[in-house]
């Protein structure tokens, strides 16, 4: 009798445990507060323009982390256009001499809703790696958009709001950046 119930407390404490280390992993990603405005079942355009330092390699970053964002997930798709010159949503460049800084993305929305009235999201092309090393400057610029889907900082999981992944390495929207996008917007 004694010993069926410590078998059975051991069973629940493996349980409790496996419990723990589950949990986490399901929802690494987390979010800033602030989203679009998107109508259920319909997917959100979003008109963003370019206005940093008119070099096609800047542009170009924003150009591919755009459409990596657009594929990966079709709840809100990007419109990075020339033809946005009077939207408030903007994508562009920085300059601070500061090899630890990659970027910076400054949103702003509605009190209420949280819904984004202004978006500015910047690669710090002061940061010699990401003026000069592509993929670190792709991984910059993909990194500011997630802000700008409603994504923050995530330093748990491979993700590519993950301000301690390998730049070099994790460019592209990862399964966790997704899963936050999608879990961002259920509808
Ligand atoms: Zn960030």
């Amino acid at each position: 009798m004694k010993k069926k119930t410590v078998k059975l407390s051991l069973v629940t404490l493996i349980l409790i445990a496996m419990f723990i280390t589950l949990v986490p992993t399901s929802s690494a990603y987390t979010f800033t507060g602030y989203r679009w405005n998107k109508i259920s079942g319909i997917r959100y355009i979003a008109d963003l323009k370019y206005s940093g330092a008119p070099n096609s390699t800047y542009k170009e970053a924003f150009e591919t982390a755009v459409a990596n964002w657009n594929s990966a997930q079709n709840k809100i798709r990007f419109n990075l256009s020339d033809l946005n010159d009077s939207s408030p949503f903007s994508v562009g460049t920085e300059n601070y001499p500061d090899n630890n800084r990659f970027g910076s993305c400054v949103c702003v929305g509605t009190p209420m809703d949280g819904y984004f009235t202004s978006i500015s999201a910047r690669i710090n092309i002061g940061n010699s790696n990401v003026s000069n090393k592509y993929y670190t400057r792709l991984s910059s610029a993909t990194h500011e958009l997630g802000h700008a889907l409603g994504l923050g900082e995530e330093n748990q999981r491979v993700a590519v709001m993950n301000q301690t992944r390998n730049r070099e390495v994790i460019y592209n929207p990862q399964s966790d950046d997704i899963d936050g996008v999608n879990s961002r917007y259920p509808y």
